[in-house]
């Protein structure tokens, strides 16, 4: 079976290679625009991409908002009024230091280079370290003038702050409480790579949280304790996971204090989320420049006072890519050097399909209709997978190459006593189940902790 272009040594961490392959060869990942040779930091998602962005999503979505009393949920525009990056000091400071080859004429972010004159790529002369602002830029209107200048938002955070009134005056409210949002953002990147890790489009899960000036500490700790729970929650392995704090001198101009929850990717350990204590700076920004107040009544205290925030920052796409590296395994099932498969052990709750149904013959017609009768009664409740080409066993590696934790197959004992085997991907043992109780034994285990 042909594993990856260039097959990983069984038992050592996955390499990126072979993860991309698998994530394109099966429908999760593809190159943007990939006719027209691709565009560099740009992807697009396919069928199962989709359905592990939407679980992940939604996973987020419960957890920080339907779940709790005191955050309530926002969708703002991707374009706002070019005054709001100006405020947020965006326009002035959201730059990264970029530095030309003299001689090969590359691109390269000053900050992340392993020696500070030198070309990676030729080895050439690198030029003046100059800022370079990473936001895109767009005309609104018809005349494509510097007045009609606007932004494709670099982080979802903006449209929350511009919005803390207009949520305030319409819902019940009280510090604390947060304000969240799931939704694209755009860099100009000086330099992408590591397959989705540093793209120039993608989605963002931020939450602003609104507390009283001087519970901040309390609160920045209380929510680095969530996110690292939700980031377990979702199967993630505690080893592959770090918190890191920042130096001062890495800290955003608007934050006092941020902790990265950081994972170990193939390539490194690296940045998933960020929990920044941003201070009243936004709320206060924009006061200063639109003239609204932004302020907040403190009915208890009988204070008025501008808020203080909390933000949890995460990525969706960096999300996804450590689902996959964790998930990722390659293993041996048999003394044969050829007896290896490819499996993605996803948490039950993240794989693209929870269940795949499969008649044991593909040309029995008994077979074939009571097994698509079973098909049709989980798939309303769970993401179902039907499959009857080649044999189980082909049926089986095709459903673990894409994480499918149940595969039930449908044979000559069903259609005499009603009973299913039900194959797991993991312990890759099989028992059997009336099919009666299939729903149920996959709720009760997508329920389990690690389920
Ligand atoms: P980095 O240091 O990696 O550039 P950042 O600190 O600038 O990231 P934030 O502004 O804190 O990132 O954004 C919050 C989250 O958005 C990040 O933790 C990351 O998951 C995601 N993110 C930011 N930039 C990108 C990008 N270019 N591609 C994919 N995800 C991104």
């Amino acid at each position: 079976m042909a594993v990856s272009p260039k097959p990983a040594v069984l038992g050592e961490p996955p390499r990126l290679d072979s993860i991309a392959a698998l994530a394109k060869r099966r429908g999760f990942v593809y190159p943007s625009s990939e006719i027209y040779g691709g565009l560099n930091g740009f992807w697009d998602y396919g069928p199962l991409g989709v359905a592990l962005r939407n679980n992940l999503k939604r996973a987020w979505w419960y957890s920080m908002v339907e779940s709790r009393d005191d955050v309530v949920g926002l969708d703002s525009a991707i374009i706002l009024n070019p005054a709001v990056w100006q405020a947020s000091g965006h326009t002035q400071r959201f730059t990264d230091p970029m530095a030309d080859c003299q001689e090969c004429r590359r691109r390269w972010r000053a900050d992340d280079l392993p020696s500070p004159d030198v070309c990676p790529a030729c080895g050439g002369q690198l030029g003046e370290v100059r800022q370079f602002n990473t936001m895109f830029s767009t005309h609104v209107g018809p005349v494509a003038d510097e007045s009609a200048r606007a932004f494709l938002r670099p982080e979802t955070a903006q449209g929350i702050f511009i919005n803390f009134a207009n949520v305030l005056d319409s819902s019940r409210q009280k510090i604390p409480f947060g304000i969240a949002q799931i939704g694209r953002s755009f860099r100009n990147e000086i330099t992408t790579g590591n397959f989705i890790f540093r793209v120039r489009e993608f989605e963002q899960l931020e939450m602003e949280y609104f507390v009283r000036p001087g519970d901040d500490d309390r609160w920045w700790q209380y929510w680095i304790d969530q996110r690292l729970g939700w980031w377990h929650a979702i199967g993630i392995r505690e080893d592959s996971l770090t918190v890191r704090r920042h130096e001062p001198s890495e800290l955003s101009h608007y934050s006092k204090q941020t902790a990265d929850i950081e994972f170990r990717f193939p390539f490194g350990v690296k940045e998933l989320e960020g929990i920044a204590d941003r201070t009243d700076f936004d709320l206060k920004a924009h006061t200063a420049a639109s003239g609204r107040d932004l302020t907040y009544f403190d009915e208890e205290s009988g204070q008025r006072y501008t808020p203080w925030v909390i933000e949890p920052a995460a990525g969706l796409e960096r999300a996804f890519l450590a689902v996959l590296c964790d998930a990722y395994a390659e293993e041996q099932t048999g003394p044969k050097p050829s007896e290896i498969r490819t499996v993605l052990r996803f948490a039950p709750r993240m794989a693209p399909y929870k269940a795949a149904v499969f008649p044991l013959v593909a040309n029995k017609p008994e077979l074939h209709q009571r097994a698509r009768s079973i098909y049709e009664t989980l798939r309303p409740q769970f993401a179902t997978a039907w499959d009857q080409r080649g044999n189980v066993g082909k049926r089986y590696r095709s459903q673990d190459e894409i994480g499918t934790p149940w595969c039930i197959t449908v044979d000559y004992q069903t259609l005499e006593e009603g009973t299913v085997t039900v194959r797991d991907r993991d312990t890759m043992q099989q028992e059997r189940v009336h099919e009666s109780e299939l729903a149920d034994l996959f709720l009760s285990r997508l329920r389990e902790p690690s389920g």
